[in-house]
This record gives C-alpha cells, structure tokens and sequence, in this order.
C-alpha cells in the first residue's frame, strides 16, 4: 500500500528522499519555509551578479551521476559540467601551489615542492582510493542502525585507520608543511581536525585528486533545480513558504504536521531540516535527544560569508583559491578548542565567474569569500566589517592590486543568518564533525527511537556533511522508510 509520506525542508536530502520515495509510488508533499528550494544551496541573483549561497566545491561526481541514473535519467538532461583546470590554488606565505586537473600535473607540483615526493603521493592516492570504493560501495549506504553495519571484510582489514589520524598518515611520508596542509584540507569538508579524522576518510583525498573539481555551468544552484524539477515530474507536491510549526503525536505515531495554522495529516513524517531544530517541532516528552546532548556534540564550523561584485577582472585568482598563508593550527583551536574570533584567519575565496560567463555581468568578477568560524559566536556588523577589511588586506598584498574600490556589490553572511534561515543550531553551517565518535551508529539516528514513522535525514544524520552525503542520506532513509512501511 502506498502512504503519505510529508518531507520537511528542501536540501539535498530531503529533496532526494522525496525523490525515491515518490518512485516507490508513495504521495509526498514536500514543506519549505524558505521562499526559495535548495537549503544550504540556495541562490540569488544581485545586479547581473549570480551568487551561489552555500557550497561551491563539486566534487565525487559518481555520486551525482548515479542519483539521476536511478530515475532513468542523465545528469546531462539537466546541467552541464566542467572539469576544472587547475582544480584549485592554495596561497602560502612564501609560495603558491597549483593543484592541476589530473594526478601526474599534481605529482610533478609536489616534486617541485619536494623530492621525492610524487612516489609516495602515487601510493597515498591509490589506498585513497581503495577507500573511496569501500566507502561508496560497501558502507555509505547504511541507515547506522546497527553497529556491526561497518563491519565488512574490507574494512575489519582496515580497522587501524579508524584509530589512527588523517594528520599522523600524511606526515609519515610527507615532511613539507605545505604539502602536509594541501593533503589535509579535503578532510575540513568533514567539518573537524585532519588531527581529529580517522585516516580511513583520505577517501576525500581520492574524491579530490583523483576525481577532480567539477563546476555546474551557470552555478551549484543549477543541482537544485535539477533536483526540483525530477521531484515535480515524479509527482512531489512542493510547497515553499511553508514552515512546519509542530509534529504531532498520538499513541505512539506521528500523525502529521501543523503549517501555518492547518494540521497535514500523513503516515509518515520525513524531516531533513537541521535534526535539533526537528525535534524542537515534538512536544518535550517525545523529543529523544536532550540540549546537553547536543551542546557536548562537535558541530562543523559556522561561516562569515561575503558575497561580492567587482566591476573589474581580477588576475591571480583561479575558480577556487585558498588562502592558507597564516598558522592553520592556531585558526583550528580558535574554531574547536577555544571558540573565538580568529586572530589571523585561513580563508577561501571562489571566483565562478572566472570560468563561468553565466553568473557575472561582462567584464566584472563574482567573489565568494568563507572564513570558517567557531559556532555560536558574537555576530555583529562591526565585526563583519572588520574582517571584510582583514581579509580585502590580505587580498589585496597577495594579489598586488588594489581591489576595493571597484566592489559594486558586497553583502554578508554568518552565524545569525545561518539560525535565521535554517534554524540552524548554534548557527552552524554544515552539520556535525565527522569525528570518530560522531561516525556512523554514534549520530543522530535516522530512525526515531520511538515513535515507527518519524525519520530525520540530512547532514546531521549519516552518513555527514557535503552535498554528495546529504544526497545519498536521502537514499537510505527512503530505503529504510520503503522496507518499513510497505505493506
Ligand atoms: C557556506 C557553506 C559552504 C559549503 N560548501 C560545500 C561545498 O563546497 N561542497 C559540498 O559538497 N558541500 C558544501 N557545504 C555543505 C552542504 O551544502 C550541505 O551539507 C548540504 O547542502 C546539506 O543539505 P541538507 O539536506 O542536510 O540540509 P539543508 O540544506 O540545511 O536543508 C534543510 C532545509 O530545511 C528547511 N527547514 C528548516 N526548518 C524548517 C521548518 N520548520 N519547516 C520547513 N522547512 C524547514 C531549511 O530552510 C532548509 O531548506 C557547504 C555548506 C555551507 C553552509
């Protein structure tokens, strides 16, 4: 029998969710509160400027690819794709290095750096890539309900890398302090410490050098909206403008939601909005996870964003560049160890329009700046506009030009933002650390405890943060909603 299933939010998860669950034939209305679809990955559109709002990085295509396959579709049917060359830039303080399209670009970069080096970066990627297909094929798509779901023989094989360090395996075989930063920044998409990541994630170092930096042309939204319009074809009722007030409860069941003002009735209840905020919409005594629970949880960092138009073309900077030319480990501890404004802070800086015409008027630039931050900090214009200074200061000596003067449009963006817009606990921006008690049956479950046709999807549940997780969170919990509750 097929049910009435209601999702609530619209990011990648839920958006996928919706999807699979409205093939498996079942009704599925979809609540928004924003205006627009996409969550995390929203839009908008300023003075000819397109500006992406959330992620920016394209990376493990194989996962968006196999999202569209599984509805008999082609990701080409709705955006297209460009590989990027150079994937991306890291500026140091006395160097830049330029990570190429391909792994042999990237080896010789390395021997640049250090002798020797390309053998064992060869050897790093090829175990990278063992794990990413372990990863993918045999452990991603476990709803983490049980524990010995982790068990397989391929990984019981590599039981060590959960114990040991992404930080500790990278400086084994590598002595360069950049090359060491380079090798662990993929795992910052993880949201902790490449000293708090088990080495079983260098998966992302695969993801990274070995599948490359892709970018939708016309920008990240164009995802969404390929995602939006798959739901609508399958039937999804989608409504935006829409916040789900409460989730009801009666003898041990959800019995649908209350939004603006009218109650839905549904057999099943979907939420993919942030998982504190989803238990928020439960009366206290149905709620399985108390706030001292979540204060003691590792969040991934929140953001100060900026999003900028510059009426001139900017030389030095490639699509994606990251600006790594101050002291990592002293910006880490003020983000997880003793949360603070930072005193002399990483950034990272996107320039779309440098390969994509589509989201920049003629002859201007379109800059997105992220500055990752310690959650649940102070956030006031002042100090938005002392770091929009900092970091314009910085640019500016890296890139031997004055760039100030020709910003035409500037707005901001951080944690009061990240609550206002998402309710996003804490105000963070993507989800919990994948440290390794936050990994796998050790997060927020999927399934609630309790009451059988409440789920939770999205970046805080498995199997994490990133585009690519939340998408494939959407495929297990419809998976697990379709085994439960098909009759
Ligand atoms: C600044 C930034 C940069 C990032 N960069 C990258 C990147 O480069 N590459 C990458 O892969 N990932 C990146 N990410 C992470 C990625 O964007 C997220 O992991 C992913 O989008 C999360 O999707 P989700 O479905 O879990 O949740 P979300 O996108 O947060 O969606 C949750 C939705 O629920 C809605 N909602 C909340 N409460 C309610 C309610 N009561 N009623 C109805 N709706 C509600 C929200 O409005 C939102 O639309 C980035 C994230 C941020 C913030």
């Amino acid at each position: 029998m097929n049910k009435k299933i209601i999702v609530i939010g619209s990011g990648f998860s839920s958006l996928s969710a919706a999807c699979y669950l409205a093939k498996d034939g079942h009704s599925v209305e979809l609540f928004e509160k924003n205006k627009t679809l996409g969550g995390r990955c929203r839009q908008f559109i300023k003075d000819g400027f397109t500006f992406d709002i959330g992620p920016s990085w394209y990376w493990m295509p194989d996962v968006f690819e196999k999202f569209f396959k599984d509805f008999d579709r082609k990701r080409e049917d709705f955006y297209a794709l460009d590989k990027l060359s150079p994937a991306y830039k890291i500026f140091f303080k006395d160097d830049v290095i330029t990570i190429g399209d391909t792994l042999d670009k990237i080896c010789l970069e390395f021997e640049r750096i250090e002798k020797g080096s390309a053998i064992h970066l060869r050897k790093f990627i090829k175990k990278a890539q063992k794990n990413y297909e372990i990863a993918i094929n045999k452990v991603v798509l476990r709803p983490g309900i049980s524990p010995f779901e982790l068990v397989t023989p391929e990984t019981a094989m590599r039981v060590d890398q959960f114990f040991k360090t992404i930080s500790t395996q990278v400086r084994k075989k590598f002595k360069n302090p950049k090359l060491i930063s380079t090798l662990e920044f993929p795992v910052l998409f993880l949201g902790a410490k490449p000293s708090n990541t088990p080495s079983f994630y260098s998966f992302m170092n695969y993801a990274d050098f070995g599948l490359g930096t892709w970018h939708p042309k016309g920008g990240m939204y164009e995802v969404i909206k390929a995602m939006s319009s798959l739901a609508k074809e399958l039937g999804v009722k989608i409504h935006t403008e829409s916040p789900v007030e409460k989730i009801h409860v009666e003898n041990g069941k959800t019995t649908g939601i209350t939004t603006k003002n009218n109650f839905i009735a549904s057999d099943v209840v979907l939420s993919g909005a942030d998982y504190h905020h989803s238990e928020s919409l439960l009366d206290e005594n149905h709620r399985q996870y108390s706030e001292s629970y979540w204060n003691n949880k590792t969040f991934a960092p929140s953001s100060l964003l900026f999003f900028i138009g510059f009426d001139k073309k900017l030389t030095n900077v490639e699509h994606h560049n990251l600006f790594f030319d101050t002291d990592f480990s002293v910006h880490a501890k003020e983000i997880y160890d003793a949360p603070q404004w930072p005193s002399d802070p990483l950034f990272y800086v996107c320039n779309p329009s440098k390969t994509d015409p589509n989201v920049a008027p003629e002859g201007s630039e379109n800059l997105f700046i992220l500055m990752p931050l310690a959650t649940d900090l102070e956030d006031s214009d002042a100090l938005r506009e002392q770091y929009f200074h900092m970091i314009m200061d910085r640019l500016e000596e890296r890139l031997g030009t004055e760039i100030r003067p020709h910003v035409v449009y500037n707005r901001s963006y951080c944690r009061k933002d990240f609550e206002t817009d998402y309710h996003a606990y804490k105000g963070n921006a993507y989800g919990l650390s994948n440290v390794l008690m936050q990994t796998a049956i050790l997060k927020p479950r999927m399934k609630h405890r309790k009451l059988q046709n409440l789920y939770f999807t999205g970046q805080l549940t498995v199997p994490g943060p990133g585009m690519p997780p939340s998408l494939i969170s959407g495929e297990i919990v419809a998976d697990l909603i379709e085994k439960e509750h098909r009759l």
